[in-house]
């Protein structure tokens, strides 16, 4: 069991699990990336927002400790002439000068940073320099003292050493004596603004000369700033910047640079003074370093969620899925008709109602289509059983039927000449049994065979084989017997159906039953011949009159019995010849419509006297004598012929069992249609089942035949023997129709409906068309209209009448 489960396990190719985890995998890779960016371009630019508003302090800061060593050397020019100046020196400004600076110098250079006092006289020349062997003021300097002599000048100046100058004119008893230049370095400033900012500073000099020479990295002055602080930890990033800043006179974007582990600001302050700008370097590594600690740590928050979610989310669907493959592997099961093993193999329900889900649903419906295939089923069972049953049994009385008694005395007819023992077969006609179905009517003729059949079985033995051939005969087979014991198994036969007695309709019916003996193996090893033996047996009983037996004798054959056969083989000849076989026909209504589809052939034989012979009485003679194939011939050829003269005559003929052994019907057919210029759809034929079945291969082969020169093919009285759905299948006939005794009795037996509702389906199912027979009042009509039955026959409609000659209208007996 467990393997079929495995082999019927659906696989799939790519999972739900796997389809939700990758689609949620992708969207939060997608939202966890977009939140990471926008927090980082975030803190990116709140750090560009600080880092602005620091620049332009830093700026402020520098040029205003710029501006402060201005202001002080402008305080200091005025006093440096009074700095403990003696009387005697008081005379005169360069003197006076002279002595302050060598008195003081040192102070001012300790207290005040000055690095560098000139005096310059009126006429432009250099009067007094301090300290001792000072360099001059530079040039561009004296131009400008010369240009504007009496007017204080500041200026910065970076040549090479970069200093902050300023000249102050000086009054000496009220008359300009001249200019007293103070010089203080500049990096006293930077190193100022590097400790009240920590930032490192380069002044940068447009010289035009020179800073080509700066920035050119042949050069040996590459990147030689005039002030530096800190040149150790500046130099190396300014170095790092050098491709920028080479452009970069006209830098107003501040530059970020990576140098070592750190990341470094660099901006210009620019215009500190004509031709100096400073730049300042600001070690941002700590705020770089936050931004991406902030921004791997949402990425990672990103990873961590996204593992959770995804753990969840296969936690949350494992259950369903597992579920959903469970019912998948199960609901196979259906199609092997496995239920119990389905019920017990569904996945369980959830335990509250409250949490059912969409698999519940579908388990449920799973179920209940479960359950209604297991109805289906059985009651497929059933009708299947039912029709196995009825393929060797007789419905109406449960008897063995003719196909099993043939079968089951083939298998004793063996045993007794193998082991030499003696058997009898007792052939048993009801007499007068027709009188009864006329005068009563079927139901009460059924109703008698009911019980013939019972008090039958009464006087046989388990051992016995007993069987209802059709109609109204019986056999039984006595496995051991002797011809005494065979007598008296007659007489006690004789004596239970007389007991009979059925009181129907205000009329007393008795029976009685004429019985042949034959014993075999002695009188026979043949069943064909035993049966032909013990059915002449039964007509010498008959002879004698109602309700005898007749032991067969071999020596009567020469006599009495061949005379019966003569005379009816007399019979059927001289009708053949003597034109006293005549065609009636019954019409085949289209249940939907009421309209006549065709008429069914039946044919009638006419004795000496004039009187009505029915086909029961002289077919199976001619089947016997042979007859029949010359029988069947004349009812083809007068069909064929009726047909010609009447253009709205569609016929259904009849064919005995014989004719599935003919090997010429085929090509007289052929013939038969061609002389009588009949369009082939016009005829159909009729062979009952039992016929077809007995012959199946030639049976096949002229159903096929007849069907490729276009006529189409019933199986007739169908139902009544193998009524096998197996053979339907294999049989290429293009209509069933339903034996009689299905349809006779639909309205009061629920059974009968289920039979004929069970062999419609079928056919429809294999694209065949279902007739009824025997449909004898409106509401058989009603109940087969809601079966589904196509087509109906019967004395309703209308009672098989004579085929008039051409021209008079057919006078149908019926409703019709
Ligand atoms: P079948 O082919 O089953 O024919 C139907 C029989 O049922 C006919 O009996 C018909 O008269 C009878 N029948 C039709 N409607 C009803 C109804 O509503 N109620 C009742 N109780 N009976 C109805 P029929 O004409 O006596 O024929 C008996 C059988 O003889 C036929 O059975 C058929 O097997 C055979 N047969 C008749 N004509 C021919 C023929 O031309 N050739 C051959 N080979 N056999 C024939
Ligand atoms: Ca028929
Ligand atoms: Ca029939």
């Amino acid at each position: 069991m467990d393997e079929a489960r495995v082999a019927t396990t659906p696989s799939v190719d790519l999972s739900l699990r796997w389809k939700a985890l990758i689609a949620m995998t992708l969207a939060l890779v997608l939202v966890n990336a977009s939140l990471a960016l926008i927090s980082n371009f975030q803190l990116t630019s709140q750090f560009e927002l600080q880092q602005s508003a620091v620049r332009d302090q830093q700026a402020r800061q520098l040029r205003a400790l710029v501006e402060e060593g201005t202001q002080a050397m402008s305080k200091l020019a005025s006093l440096v002439p009074l700095l403990g100046v003696s009387e005697s020196a008081m005379t005169d400004a360069d003197a006076a000068i002279e002595e302050a600076l060598l008195t003081n110098g040192a102070m001012l250079d300790l207290e005040w940073d000055i690095r560098s006092v000139h005096w310059i006289r009126p006429d432009g020349s250099t009067a007094i320099g301090w300290p001792e062997g000072a360099q001059d003021i530079p040039d561009a300097l004296h131009t400008e003292l010369r240009r504007t002599p009496e007017q204080a000048i500041a200026t910065l100046l970076c040549s090479p050493e970069c200093r902050q100058y300023k000249a102050t004119p000086l009054l000496w008893e009220g008359s300009f004596a001249g200019n007293l230049v103070l010089g203080r370095s500049l990096a006293d400033a930077l190193l100022a603004f590097n400790a009240l900012t920590g930032a490192e500073v380069a002044i940068t000099w447009r010289d035009d000369a020179r800073s080509a020479e700066l920035l050119n990295p042949r050069s040996s002055d590459y990147l030689q700033f005039p002030a530096v602080t800190y040149p150790d930890n500046t130099l190396p990033v300014l170095r790092a910047a050098a491709p920028t800043l080479k452009s970069g006179d006209t830098m107003q974007e501040p530059l970020l640079i990576p140098q070592g582990a750190g990341w470094y600001e660099i901006f210009r302050i620019p215009a500190l003074a004509a031709g100096i700008d400073a730049l300042v370097v600001n070690d941002v590594t700590t705020q770089r370093e936050a931004i991406r600690t902030a921004t791997s740590g949402s990425i990672l928050l990103g990873i961590l969620g996204l593992i959770l979610s995804a753990s969840l989310l296969l936690l949350i669907i494992k259950g369903p899925l597992y579920r959903l493959r469970d019912l998948a592997t199960v609901i196979p099961l259906l199609a092997e008709n496995r239920y119990a093993d389905l019920r017990r193999q569904l996945p369980g329900r959830s335990k509250s109602l409250m949490l059912r889900d969409e698999i519940d649903l579908m388990t449920d419906t799973v179920r209940s289509l479960t359950d209604r295939m297991e109805l289906l089923q059985s009651d497929r069972e059933q009708a299947e059983a039912r029709l196995v049953w009825l393929a060797d049994h007789d419905p109406l009385t449960q008897l063995c039927n003719r196909r099993r008694f043939n079968d089951d005395f083939e298998r004793i007819l063996d045993q007794a000449i193998r082991f030499g023992h003696q058997g009898a077969l007792l052939f048993l006609d009801l007499d007068q049994f027709k009188d009864v179905n006329d005068l009563s009517g079927h139901r009460v003729g059924d109703t008698l065979l009911q019980r013939v059949a019972a008090q039958l079985r009464t006087v046989t033995q388990s051992s016995d084989l007993l069987a209802r051939l059709g109609g109204d005969e019986f056999a039984l087979v006595l496995p051991e017997a002797t011809e005494d014991d065979a007598i008296a198994s007659a007489e006690s036969v004789q004596e239970a159906v007389c007991s009979i007695s059925l009181q129907e309709h205000g009329r007393r019916h008795r029976v009685t039953a004429s019985i042949g003996i034959v014993m075999f193996p002695t009188q026979g090893t043949d069943i064909g011949q035993l049966m032909a033996s013990a059915d002449l047996a039964m007509y010498q009983a008959k002879e004698k009159g109602r309700g005898r037996w007749y032991l067969f004798s071999e020596d009567d054959q020469g006599k009495e019995q061949l005379d019966a056969r003569v005379l009816w083989r007399e019979q059927i000849s001289q009708a053949l010849t003597q034109g006293r076989f005549e065609l009636h026909v019954q019409p085949i209504i289209e249940i939907a419509t009421g309209r006549i589809r065709h008429m069914e052939v039946l044919l009638r034989m006419r004795d000496a006297r004039g009187g009505m012979v029915y086909p029961d009485r002289f077919i199976p003679v001619a089947e016997r004598t042979g007859q029949i194939q010359a029988i069947d011939r004349w009812v083809i050829d007068n069909a064929l012929a009726a047909m010609e003269l009447r253009a709205d005559l569609n016929l259904s003929i009849n064919l005995s069992a014989s004719a599935m052994d003919d090997p010429l019907l085929l090509t007289d057919l052929r013939h038969l249609l061609a002389r009588h210029r009949i369009a082939p759809e016009r005829i159909s034929f009729e062979v009952t089942e039992t016929a077809a079945i007995n012959s199946l291969l030639n049976a096949t082969r002229l159903m096929r035949g007849m069907q490729e020169l276009g006529c189409r093919f019933a199986l007739d009285d169908f139902g009544s023997g193998y009524a096998s759905y197996a053979y339907l299948r294999k049989l290429p006939v293009d209509e069933v129709k339903i034996d009689g005794a299905f349809v006779r009795d639909i309205a009061k037996n629920p059974e009968d409906r289920i039979f004929v509702k069970a062999i419609t389906d079928m056919a429809h199912g294999m694209g065949k068309r279902v007739i009824a027979e025997f449909v004898e009042n409106a509401e058989i009509l009603g109940i087969l209209k809601g079966l589904g039955v196509d087509d109906a026959q019967g004395y309703y409609f209308s009672k098989p009448v004579k085929l008039e000659q051409p021209g008079k209208p057919i006078a149908f007996d019926g409703v019709l």
